[in-house]
């Protein structure tokens, strides 16, 4: 029999479990349609940045928005995720970087971020374990960590423990539309709504075109590596103005660092690449003189849809009336989604949300070359 809902949801992610969480509270029937298993891919396998700054302004809004669930998050999902608010600091190696640091702050000035540009002998005070070509930084207090594994499945299981049907091991190939939506799984299960929402992350430019709607995306494979449990030596969670590293010390001890990207090894799996996790190794070292020597314990990629803008697309389908696209958050889902699922929510229930998406519009592609 196929199962008839209010809102199918293709994508049991971050972004798809937590507007099932939102959709359910609103009294709505959800099915959660997950190919593999709720949260096992991007949001599960991520930094674990929960990080403001650094984002573009268009952004900010819903970064806002999402600031207060992470500090409230055994209140949504029923665990805390392992989130800290370490604060995140973005590290300057030359006057330059720190020049753009001090533009960002004054452009996103107003958003509550609270940035503190820090250099010379302040910064050295408070930060006295940094190599010497970190010239200083800005510290965004309010920011944190969480860890990705907790935080996906959390929201999966919330969604579920609401009243949402979790379809996991359900590859949906078959996608129509006419009277509603309907979507085959490889299996042979149907699923029957009027509504759908596009949350496949990397895959969801493909799901978009399967109903006619061209939302280019660039997919790539960041990668992430772990090191043995060290001595407590980073207490903030760091970036690197320009990019390139990104790290942060878990409770345990163990660094988690990224930067660089892995490859693809087809089957919708990737795996990291040698070189990127030498480099890696090699920034955490010159940044955090202290880990050098440290093994490393494990590596992964994950697999993620990236714009042209770097900015997601969430909103309707201009084409499709009750379609609606979240995907291509170009590596930083993770923070957003508390907020995007509610967003979701909102416009499936209200057909608009007083968080500002223009710049995320499905449509903002179409006649140009990104
Ligand atoms: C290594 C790495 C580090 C990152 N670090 C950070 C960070 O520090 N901070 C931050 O904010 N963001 C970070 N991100 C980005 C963040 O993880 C993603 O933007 C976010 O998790 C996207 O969530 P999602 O739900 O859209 O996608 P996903 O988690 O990828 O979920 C989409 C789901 O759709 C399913 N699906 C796809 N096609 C089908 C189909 N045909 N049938 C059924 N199911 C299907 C997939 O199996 C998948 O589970 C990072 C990403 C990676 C990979």
């Amino acid at each position: 029999m196929p199962l008839e809902t209010d809102v199918a949801i293709l994508g049991a992610g971050l972004v798809g479990a937590s507007a099932a969480l939102a959709l359910r509270r609103r009294g709505l029937s959800v099915a959660l349609i997950e190919r593999d298993y709720g949260g096992a891919r991007a949001s599960g396998v991520n930094f674990g940045g929960v990080r403001r700054q650094g984002r573009s302004a268009a952004q900010l809004h819903l970064s806002a928005r999402a600031h207060p669930i992470w500090a409230d998050l055994r209140r949504h999902i029923g665990i805390d995720g392992e989130f800290v608010r370490s604060g995140h600091l973005k590290l300057a190696r030359s006057r330059a970087d720190l020049e753009s640091l001090a533009a960002y702050a004054e452009r996103v000035d107003g958003f509550g971020l609270e940035l503190t540009i820090l250099e010379g002998a302040a910064f050295r005070a408070r930060f006295p374990g940094f190599g010497p070509q970190i010239v200083g930084g800005s510290l965004c207090p309010g920011d944190g960590h969480a860890n990705p594994r907790l935080v996906a499945a959390g929201y999966a299981a919330a969604a579920l423990a609401a009243g949402a049907s979790l379809l996991e091991q359900c590859r949906i190939s078959g996608f129509e539309h006419g009277g509603g939506f309907r979507l085959r799984a490889d299996d042979g299960r149907e699923i029957r709504s009027p509504c759908l929402i596009n949350a496949a992350g990397a895959w969801g430019g493909e799901i978009a075109a399967a109903f006619g709607d061209d939302m280019p995306i660039r997919v790539d494979y960041p990668t992430i590596l772990v090191t043995e449990p060290l001595p407590a030596l980073l207490s903030v969670s760091l970036g690197v103005e320009g990019g390139g590293f990104y790290g942060r010390q878990v409770s345990r001890g163990n660094l988690v660092m990224g930067g660089g990207f892995g490859i693809d090894t087809g089957n919708d799996t990737a795996r990291p690449d040698a070189q990127a996790i030498s480099r890696i190794g090699e920034h955490g070292a010159a940044i955090m003189p202290a880990m050098r020597g440290a093994q490393v314990i494990r590596v992964w990629a994950g697999i993620e849809g990236y714009t042209a803008d770097k900015n997601p697309f969430i909103g309707e389908s201009p084409r499709l009336p009750g379609l609606f696209h979240a995907f291509g958050f170009s590596g930083g889902g993770f923070q957003i989604a508390p907020a995007v699922g509610e967003v979701l929510a909102e416009l499936v229930c209200d057909g608009a949300s007083p968080t500002p998406l223009e710049a995320f519009r499905p449509d903002r592609f179409q006649g140009t070359c990104p």
